[in-house]
């Protein structure tokens, strides 16, 4: 196990369509291997989600792990650590709202974007068995973020305004309450 090299935007794994894995590969002992590394950098960049990509591997694989209990995400749920493999996404309901985005590929910046807040997401665990699952607001926010990683896609690229984005510290410094509420969103 290791922590890994989180790639900066700019690094064009980053801008690939990830492919898909085989049945074959999802039991085998590389992506054990590559699952446990993508954990421990997980638990080591203090965000909440993690793309293959993101540690240079073109791969559609993500795990996220928002944890439980009193936070800043105040009362957004929490979803246990959770390993998506060949996901797809389907909006069950089109009305979006916005966050301040984070992600550890593009460190120091947020930016607020607008997403729809219920989805359906379609995935297989490593042994290869469909699992499905449907998220809403903050959580259908992260996983939509994620899962564009295996798309080539940044967050950067979805926002409607440029003039939201900014420094994290200068964020820190001026969120509004309402905002601090939805604050940690890394991934
Ligand atoms: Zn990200």
């Amino acid at each position: 196990m290791a922590v890994r090299k989180i790639l900066r935007m700019g690094h064009p794994t980053l801008r690939q369509k990830a492919r898909a894995l085989t049945r074959q590969e999802l039991a085998s002992p590389d992506i054990k291997r590559l699952l446990l590394d993508m954990i421990d950098t997980l638990k080591d960049s203090g965000g909440i989600g993690l793309a293959a990509p993101q540690v240079d591997e073109s791969i559609r694989l993500a795990i996220i792990d928002v944890p439980a209990g009193p936070s800043r995400y105040g009362d957004i749920p929490s979803l246990p650590l959770t390993i998506f493999a060949n996901p797809t996404i389907e909006v069950v309901d089109a009305t979006t709202a916005g966050y301040w985005e984070g992600c550890l590929s593009v460190p120091g910046l947020r930016g607020f974007v607008e997403r729809p807040q219920h989805v359906r997401v379609t995935y297989q665990d490593l042994k290869g068995k469909t699992h499905t699952l449907e998220l809403k607001g903050f959580l259908a926010t992260v996983i939509q973020h994620e899962f564009d990683h295996l798309d080539g896609v940044l967050y950067v690229d979805r926002m409607s305004d440029i003039r939201k984005l900014v420094f994290e510290d200068e964020y820190l410094k001026h969120l509004t309450t309402q905002e601090a509420a939805r604050d940690d969103m890394l991934v």
